[in-house]
């Protein structure tokens, strides 16, 4: 393991109250921030906050806060929003540059938490200006992961790992120094599907695969832990957030969800950090850092839980892990092309045009169809990532009718 960069130094206090923008403010993450906020109202300040389409939400968490602009991406409804905020001075945008605003907007402390690449350019924008920035969106690593830690650690700006995993190992990585780190865990659930047959998880469907037994989240990273690429981006994200080299990431299947990441130490010593599988935890611990704050996720009970239970993945029913380790490898571009054509399979699944074990083959599809086209190379600038994304995009979308017809 490289020594140096990626568990970031605390820098001087911050000023209470800290301003905070929300990119992804209406979503299943940027909810839990927002709760956050509510427990703690003496100590934060919203400056910005974003959503897709939900304006009136928006608007209403806006005025609530009393946040100085408020952003939905989708610019048809802009006009609604500025309606809803007529007369409270909150300055309303929409679309991409809107976005971007919200991003670059002074605020101390910025989430992202918008799902899928969408959020790379809001996030970069944070990002140059040299902010904190709490990083729930991995699909901004995924998609741009050596060009988005290059930035930040170009302008100094500070990455937090809000993603449990990788808020874990983040804590865990306090333990010892970094050049004495042999590997690093990052812990799965397994999913619904991790007791189902191949036969079985080939059918599942929308319903079955959007029913977590651990975790309440958004709908595409529901189906990322259905079908396991989940853990598959989040091998690339720890990649990019600890600096480390693909095999010094393992994969552990725990179904309790308690232990959520490990660092293993070239002395043998394992730290692991535990919590309730709530999202507030990491998330409070971002808020605060390198500070605390008191956090309202129920308190684990160890002797109720009694057991705590592990197996390696299985490979051959969740092949999605392994496409995305071997894109790891691959490199030049394959983790961007993977994102794409997964982003495209998740909501194909999700709109019952693709069988479940269809979105592996998609993506596995498209990759190949990719390097074959020679459209794969490693991005060196926003502009790049996002033409490959694009160009993934339509490769999935060509090979779909092909794909769904064999699945
Ligand atoms: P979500 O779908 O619940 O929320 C996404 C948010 O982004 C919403 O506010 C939505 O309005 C906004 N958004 C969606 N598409 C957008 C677009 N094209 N442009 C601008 N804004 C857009 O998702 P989530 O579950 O909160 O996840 C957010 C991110 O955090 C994802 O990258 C996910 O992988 C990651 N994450 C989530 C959890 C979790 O528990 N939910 C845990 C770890 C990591
Ligand atoms: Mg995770």
């Amino acid at each position: 393991m490289q020594v140096g960069m990626s568990v970031p130094r605390a820098k001087a206090a911050a000023t209470t109250p800290r301003s905070v923008t929300i990119l992804g403010a209406t979503g299943s993450v940027g909810t839990s921030t927002i709760d956050l906020l509510r427990r703690n109202r003496r100590h934060f300040r919203v400056e910005a906050l974003t959503a897709s389409s939900n304006a009136a939400s928006l608007a209403a968490l806006a005025r609530e806060f009393g946040a100085a602009m408020a952003v939905v991406a989708d610019e048809g409804c802009y006009r609604d929003l500025k309606e809803r905020l007529r007369g409270t001075g909150i300055e309303p945008a929409a679309g991409p540059a809107g976005l971007r605003e919200a991003g670059a907007r002074p605020a101390d402390w910025v989430m992202g938490a918008i799902s899928g690449a969408s959020g790379l350019e809001p996030t970069l924008a944070a990002v140059a200006q040299g902010r904190t920035v709490a990083l729930a969106n991995k699909e901004c690593l995924v998609c741009a992961g050596s060009l988005f830690m290059r930035r930040a650690a170009a302008v100094g700006a500070t990455i937090l790992p809000v993603d449990s995993e990788h808020n874990a190992i983040f804590q865990a990585l306090t333990a010892g120094p970094r050049s004495d780190v042999t590997r690093i865990i990052v812990t799965a659930s397994g999913g619904p599907f991790r007791t189902w047959t191949r036969e079985a998880i080939a059918k599942a469907t929308p319903a079955e695969a959007l029913r977590h037994p651990n975790w309440s989240m958004g709908r595409k990273i529901t189906i990322d832990s259905a079908t396991m690429m989940n853990k598959g981006l989040e091998i690339i994200e720890a990649k990019h957030l600890f600096d480390l080299r693909p095999d010094e990431i393992d994969v552990l299947v725990h179904p309790q969800s308690v232990i959520h990441g490990l660092v293993e130490y070239r002395d043998g010593s394992m730290i692991a950090a535990l919590a309730s599988p709530d999202m507030r935890v990491p998330i409070a611990h971002c808020l605060a850092w390198p500070g605390r704050i008191d956090g309202p996720a129920p308190r684990l009970d160890l002797a109720k839980i009694a057991t705590l239970g592990f197996e390696a993945p299985d490979v051959d029913r969740f092949p999605a892990i392994a496409l995305a380790r071997r894109a790891l490898e691959t490199g030049n571009g394959a983790p961007t092309v993977l994102n794409a054509a997964n982003e495209v399979a998740v909501a194909e699944f999700l709109a019952e045009r693709l069988v479940f074990d269809g979105i592996a083959a998609l993506v596995e599809a498209t990759i190949e169809a990719a390097a074959k086209r020679g459209l794969m190379r490693e991005p060196a600038s926003v502009d790049e990532a996002l033409t490959i994304d694009q160009a993934g995009r339509a490769l999935a979308r060509d090979l779909l009718p092909e794909i769904a017809s064999k699945a």
